[in-house]
Protein backbone atom coordinates (compact mmCIF):
# COMPACT_ATOMS: atom_id res chain seq x y z
CA UNK A 1 0.00 0.00 0.00
CA UNK A 2 1.11 3.38 -1.07
CA UNK A 3 2.48 5.12 2.13
CA UNK A 4 0.63 8.56 1.43
CA UNK A 5 -2.25 6.79 1.29
CA UNK A 6 -1.86 4.83 4.56
CA UNK A 7 -0.85 8.23 5.98
CA UNK A 8 -4.18 9.38 4.96
CA UNK A 9 -6.18 6.99 6.45
CA UNK A 10 -4.26 7.09 9.86
CA UNK A 11 -5.36 11.06 9.48
CA UNK A 12 -8.66 10.18 9.50
CA UNK A 13 -8.53 8.20 12.90
CA UNK A 14 -9.36 10.37 15.61
CA UNK A 15 -8.13 9.71 19.19
CA UNK A 16 -10.62 10.31 21.94
CA UNK A 17 -9.12 10.20 25.60
CA UNK A 18 -10.79 8.86 28.32
CA UNK A 19 -13.70 7.32 26.43
CA UNK A 20 -15.25 5.05 27.52
CA UNK A 21 -13.53 4.97 30.64
CA UNK A 22 -10.87 6.75 32.17
CA UNK A 23 -7.45 5.48 30.99
CA UNK A 24 -8.99 4.17 27.29
CA UNK A 25 -7.75 6.26 24.01
CA UNK A 26 -10.25 5.13 21.77
CA UNK A 27 -9.76 5.19 18.24
CA UNK A 28 -12.58 7.19 16.68
CA UNK A 29 -12.87 5.76 12.95
CA UNK A 30 -16.02 7.74 12.20
CA UNK A 31 -13.69 10.55 10.09
CA UNK A 32 -12.63 7.84 7.98
CA UNK A 33 -16.61 6.13 7.51
CA UNK A 34 -17.67 9.36 6.31
CA UNK A 35 -14.57 9.87 3.50
CA UNK A 36 -15.98 8.36 0.30
CA UNK A 37 -12.45 8.09 -1.20
CA UNK A 38 -10.82 6.50 2.14
CA UNK A 39 -13.63 4.14 3.14
CA UNK A 40 -13.41 2.45 -0.30
CA UNK A 41 -9.91 2.49 -0.29
CA UNK A 42 -9.71 0.96 3.53
CA UNK A 43 -12.16 -1.93 2.44
CA UNK A 44 -9.94 -2.37 -0.98
CA UNK A 45 -6.22 -2.52 0.93
CA UNK A 46 -8.26 -4.71 3.86
CA UNK A 47 -9.27 -7.32 1.11
CA UNK A 48 -5.55 -7.01 -1.31
CA UNK A 49 -3.50 -9.16 0.76
CA UNK A 50 -6.31 -11.76 1.03
CA UNK A 51 -6.78 -12.53 -3.12
CA UNK A 52 -5.82 -15.99 -4.20
CA UNK A 53 -6.35 -17.02 -1.04
CA UNK A 54 -9.68 -18.79 -1.38
CA UNK A 55 -11.68 -17.26 1.36
CA UNK A 56 -14.85 -18.76 1.23
CA UNK A 57 -16.07 -16.51 4.08
CA UNK A 58 -15.56 -13.19 6.02
CA UNK A 59 -16.43 -13.55 9.94
CA UNK A 60 -16.40 -10.24 11.76
CA UNK A 61 -17.46 -9.19 15.12
CA UNK A 62 -20.53 -6.58 15.98
CA UNK A 63 -20.63 -3.39 15.24
CA UNK A 64 -17.57 -2.18 13.43
CA UNK A 65 -16.54 -5.26 12.17
CA UNK A 66 -19.69 -5.18 10.31
CA UNK A 67 -18.80 -2.19 8.53
CA UNK A 68 -15.18 -3.91 6.84
CA UNK A 69 -16.30 -6.90 7.14
CA UNK A 70 -19.70 -7.34 4.52
CA UNK A 71 -17.28 -5.17 2.00
CA UNK A 72 -14.36 -7.05 2.07
CA UNK A 73 -16.44 -10.37 1.80
CA UNK A 74 -18.33 -8.90 -1.38
CA UNK A 75 -14.83 -7.56 -2.73
CA UNK A 76 -13.43 -11.29 -1.93
CA UNK A 77 -16.41 -12.98 -3.55
CA UNK A 78 -17.06 -14.55 -0.72
CA UNK A 79 -19.79 -15.02 2.58
CA UNK A 80 -20.27 -12.91 5.60
CA UNK A 81 -20.82 -14.08 9.00
CA UNK A 82 -22.20 -12.16 11.35
CA UNK A 83 -20.42 -12.91 15.17
CA UNK A 84 -22.56 -11.48 18.14
CA UNK A 85 -22.63 -10.95 21.46
CA UNK A 86 -24.89 -13.49 23.72
CA UNK A 87 -28.43 -14.00 22.98
CA UNK A 88 -28.81 -11.74 20.06
CA UNK A 89 -28.80 -13.93 17.01
CA UNK A 90 -32.28 -16.28 16.46
CA UNK A 91 -31.09 -20.00 15.65
CA UNK A 92 -29.02 -22.31 16.62
CA UNK A 93 -25.92 -20.92 18.37
CA UNK A 94 -22.46 -22.07 18.91
CA UNK A 95 -20.46 -20.20 21.59
CA UNK A 96 -16.95 -19.09 22.35
CA UNK A 97 -16.02 -17.48 25.76
CA UNK A 98 -13.35 -14.96 26.02
CA UNK A 99 -11.73 -12.84 29.19
CA UNK A 100 -12.56 -9.37 29.82
CA UNK A 101 -10.35 -7.42 32.35
CA UNK A 102 -12.90 -7.62 34.75
CA UNK A 103 -14.93 -11.21 33.67
CA UNK A 104 -15.45 -12.54 30.43
CA UNK A 105 -17.36 -12.35 27.43
CA UNK A 106 -19.31 -14.52 24.72
CA UNK A 107 -19.25 -14.31 20.87
CA UNK A 108 -21.93 -16.50 18.90
CA UNK A 109 -22.30 -17.72 15.70
CA UNK A 110 -24.82 -19.58 13.72
CA UNK A 111 -24.23 -23.47 14.39
CA UNK A 112 -24.71 -23.65 10.11
CA UNK A 113 -22.82 -20.58 9.56
CA UNK A 114 -19.66 -22.28 8.41
CA UNK A 115 -18.63 -26.08 8.66
CA UNK A 116 -15.50 -28.00 7.37
CA UNK A 117 -13.83 -27.20 4.10
CA UNK A 118 -14.90 -23.48 4.61
CA UNK A 119 -12.08 -20.68 4.60
CA UNK A 120 -12.59 -17.62 6.70
CA UNK A 121 -10.89 -14.34 7.07
CA UNK A 122 -11.77 -12.62 10.28
CA UNK A 123 -12.16 -8.50 9.90
CA UNK A 124 -12.36 -6.26 12.27
CA UNK A 125 -11.27 -2.64 13.42
CA UNK A 126 -9.11 -2.72 15.77
CA UNK A 127 -7.04 -5.50 17.17
CA UNK A 128 -6.68 -4.39 20.82
CA UNK A 129 -5.71 -7.20 23.00
CA UNK A 130 -6.35 -9.84 20.74
CA UNK A 131 -9.27 -11.42 22.94
CA UNK A 132 -12.03 -11.07 20.38
CA UNK A 133 -9.89 -11.70 17.29
CA UNK A 134 -8.96 -14.87 19.28
CA UNK A 135 -12.77 -15.89 20.70
CA UNK A 136 -13.40 -15.25 16.73
CA UNK A 137 -11.01 -17.71 15.09
CA UNK A 138 -11.47 -20.38 17.54
CA UNK A 139 -15.41 -20.13 17.25
CA UNK A 140 -15.15 -20.81 13.50
CA UNK A 141 -12.92 -23.80 14.27
CA UNK A 142 -14.62 -25.05 16.40
CA UNK A 143 -17.86 -25.43 13.43
CA UNK A 144 -14.52 -26.86 11.57
CA UNK A 145 -13.95 -24.04 9.29
CA UNK A 146 -9.66 -23.13 8.91
CA UNK A 147 -9.05 -19.92 9.64
CA UNK A 148 -6.67 -17.89 6.81
CA UNK A 149 -5.93 -15.13 8.98
CA UNK A 150 -6.81 -11.74 10.15
CA UNK A 151 -8.03 -8.54 8.67
CA UNK A 152 -7.55 -5.08 10.68
CA UNK A 153 -7.81 -1.71 9.96
CA UNK A 154 -5.26 -0.65 12.51
CA UNK A 155 -3.57 -2.87 14.98
CA UNK A 156 -2.38 -1.26 18.74
CA UNK A 157 0.51 -3.47 18.70
CA UNK A 158 1.56 -1.92 22.47
CA UNK A 159 -1.11 -4.27 24.05
CA UNK A 160 0.15 -7.14 22.43
CA UNK A 161 -2.80 -8.77 20.57
CA UNK A 162 -0.12 -10.04 17.79
CA UNK A 163 1.54 -12.73 20.62
CA UNK A 164 -1.49 -13.67 21.48
CA UNK A 165 -2.67 -14.85 17.60
CA UNK A 166 0.59 -16.15 17.45
CA UNK A 167 1.23 -18.44 14.30
CA UNK A 168 -1.97 -16.25 12.17
CA UNK A 169 -1.45 -14.24 10.02
CA UNK A 170 -2.65 -10.81 11.18
CA UNK A 171 -2.71 -8.03 8.64
CA UNK A 172 -3.42 -4.62 9.28
CA UNK A 173 -3.28 -1.04 7.22
CA UNK A 174 -2.17 0.98 9.90
CA UNK A 175 -0.26 -0.09 13.18
CA UNK A 176 -0.07 1.67 16.58
CA UNK A 177 3.51 1.24 18.10
P1 LIG B 1 -9.65 -6.70 21.98
O1 LIG B 1 -10.54 -7.89 22.18
O2 LIG B 1 -9.03 -6.21 23.24
O3 LIG B 1 -8.60 -6.95 20.90
O4 LIG B 1 -10.56 -5.50 21.51
C1 LIG B 1 -11.01 -5.47 20.20
C2 LIG B 1 -12.42 -4.96 20.09
O5 LIG B 1 -12.69 -3.88 20.97
C3 LIG B 1 -12.67 -4.49 18.71
O6 LIG B 1 -13.93 -5.00 18.29
C4 LIG B 1 -12.66 -2.99 18.79
O7 LIG B 1 -13.73 -2.45 18.05
C5 LIG B 1 -12.79 -2.65 20.26
N1 LIG B 1 -11.70 -1.80 20.77
C6 LIG B 1 -10.72 -2.17 21.61
N2 LIG B 1 -9.92 -1.16 21.93
C7 LIG B 1 -10.37 -0.10 21.24
C8 LIG B 1 -9.94 1.27 21.13
N3 LIG B 1 -8.88 1.76 21.80
N4 LIG B 1 -10.64 2.08 20.31
C9 LIG B 1 -11.71 1.61 19.64
N5 LIG B 1 -12.16 0.35 19.71
C10 LIG B 1 -11.51 -0.50 20.50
Amino acid sequence: MRPDLRAAIRARIRDIPDFPSPGIVFKDITPLLGDAGLLALSVESMAAPWRGQRVTHVAAPESRGFVFGAPVAIALGAGFVPLRKRGKLPWRTRQQAYALEYGEDVVEAHEDAVGPGARVLVVDDVLATGGTAEAACRLMESLGATVVGLSMLMSLDFLAGRERLAGRRVEALVRYA
